[in-house]
């Protein structure tokens, strides 16, 4: 039975933003969690990507940070009561787009400041005061270095994406942070999966935490179609064009796992006549907010990324995920496929399993997700002429064997009668020395007398420096040359 957002008693001026938001119902982590952080304990949720998070712990955060509301100006009436971490700049963005816009009838402030942008209009930001303060960690340790933030009030912190955050290294930054804190306050964390080491963290800085499990942790969702083929690594990108052709995909994500190989990909399928773009580590901030933005707005159909984007982002109504490359990390393949089939929405999620690397982190998916993986075929519908010549080497010429050349060849036969044998080495500009071409001969006697006679007690003088008669002096050789 789905239960309503008008059960949980929240504020008219954040059910309005709800309502505005288009939501009906809550989701299930929104049903377990809201209650619990209203009630002030800790959470410790294991949610897949698209559940609806974002609402689960904002929401109940601002019900009980509407008492310190204030339509004051002054800095000090606005100190920082809220803390989210994420561990990607792009996810918190947005996070603190959804803050925005589930605050916006309120008088409760919020900012978001990461890495890779200008730190001066976020520290005029944080001058001013802030309630809600979306950061990541080392972004955040850079303003609390500079005294641009104080954590000294901060009654609320939320470490979403905890794992991933693990996974970057951020757990000496998390520390620190953590260390700046008062030691009385509500932790919630999120984590799509529950690896030994979030347990550990947990168990340091969450009491007697509420858990919470929408689905179990390294589950995939089940609205998201999942299919994997099997592709000769040179063979992908045909394969993928054929799959959008075939399912009739318009807009995708389309995850490799190096950056060059997503710029590649993306320059080749832009190439090929798709709206393709590229989303990766070495993109700035700058071109990476654009890239999304694009997709975001169609104004770009495909977005190759790499998992820098894979996280947590949420772009409504993404239908397909292609896995060109299977990830490295099998719980990376839970948070690929999780861009699509959000909020209850259908997808698909392809992977190309290539050679016998990809077959091995098949298996570890396989593993996680305790899935038995059945691999499909691709069968191509129409063999696509090669771009690049087919060719074998012959003594050093390389023979072009592909149906253009054989048609020119034709052509000159038909034109000239002249058959071409073959396509020998071409002749050189400039006649040859003789010498370099005319057969070995032995060298006559007479000339080889007649050199002696030029050189009279030649034999003597070899015979008296010890040599053999047959080593003829430099003059004599040079007679063999004559
Ligand atoms: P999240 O998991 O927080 O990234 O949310 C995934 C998507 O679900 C976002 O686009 C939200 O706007 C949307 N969403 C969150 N809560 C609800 C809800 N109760 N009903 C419908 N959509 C929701």
């Amino acid at each position: 039975m789905p239960l309503s957002f008008s059960q949980l008693n929240l504020a008219p001026n954040l059910m309005r933003a709800v309502a505005e938001m288009g939501y009906e119902t809550m989701t299930p982590i929104q049903a377990q969690a809201i209650p619990v952080v209203i009630a002030g304990g800790d959470v410790m949720g294991a949610a897949q990507t698209g559940t609806g998070k974002t609402a689960a712990f904002t929401l109940p955060l601002l019900q009980r940070m509407l008492k310190h509301e204030s339509a004051s100006t002054s800095p000090a009436r606005h100190p920082v009561r809220a803390l989210v971490l994420l561990p990607t700049r792009e996810l918190a963005d947005q996070v603190a787009g959804q803050v925005k816009a589930y605050a916006k009838y309120t008088q409760l402030r919020s900012a978001v400041v990461f890495g890779g942008m200008d730190m001066k209009p976020q520290t005029v930001e944080l001058k001013k005061g802030v309630e809600v303060l979306v950061a990541t960690p080392g972004r955040l340790l850079d303003h609390i270095e500079a005294k641009n933030v104080s954590l000294a009030q901060v009654e609320y912190v939320v470490l979403d994406e905890a794992d991933r955050m693990l996974d970057i290294g951020f757990l000496p930054d998390l520390e620190r942070i953590l260390s700046f804190l008062p030691k009385s306050r509500t932790t919630l964390l999120f984590s799509a999966t529950f690896s030994p080491e979030i347990k550990r963290l947990s168990a340091s800085y969450l009491q007697n935490p509420v858990t919470i499990e929408v689905a179990r942790p390294n589950e995939t969702a089940s609205t998201i179609e999942q299919s994997f083929y099997s592709v000769k690594d040179d063979d992908k990108r045909r394969a993928l064009i054929q799959l959008l052709k075939e399912k009739g995909i318009k807009q995708s994500f389309v995850f490799v796992n190096s950056k060059l190989g997503c710029a590649r990909l993306a320059r080749s399928l832009e190439s090929a006549g798709f709206k393709a773009t590229a989303l990766h580590g070495d993109k700035s901030q700058d071109e990476r907010l654009k890239a999304l933005d694009a997709f975001k707005k169609g104004d770009v159909d495909l977005l190759v990324a790499t998992d820098v984007a894979a996280r947590g982002l949420d772009i409504k109504d993404v239908p397909c995920v292609f896995n060109y490359d299977i990830p490295f990390n099998a719980e990376d393949y839970i948070h690929r496929i999780g861009r699509t089939g959000r909020a209850g929405a259908s997808g698909i999620a392809v992977s190309f399993v290539g050679g016998n690397n990809d077959m091995r982190l098949m298996g570890d998916i396989e593993k996680l997700t305790k899935q038995k993986i059945d691999l499909l075929p691709i069968e191509f519908a129409e063999q696509q002429p090669d771009i690049r010549k087919q060719g074998h080497f012959n003594s050093g010429h390389r023979v072009w064997d592909d149906e253009e050349k054989r048609g020119h060849r034709a052509a000159r036969e038909d034109r000239t009668g002249y058959v071409p044998k073959t396509f020998a080495r071409p002749a050189p500009s400039k006649p040859l020395d003789p010498f370099f071409t005319q057969p070995y001969q032995e060298p006559s006697v007479e000339s080889l007398a007649q050199h002696d006679a030029l050189q009279p007690n030649s034999h003597a003088v070899s015979a008296r420096a010890g040599l053999s008669p047959n080593i003829k002096s430099k003059k004599k050789v040079a007679a063999l040359f004559s």
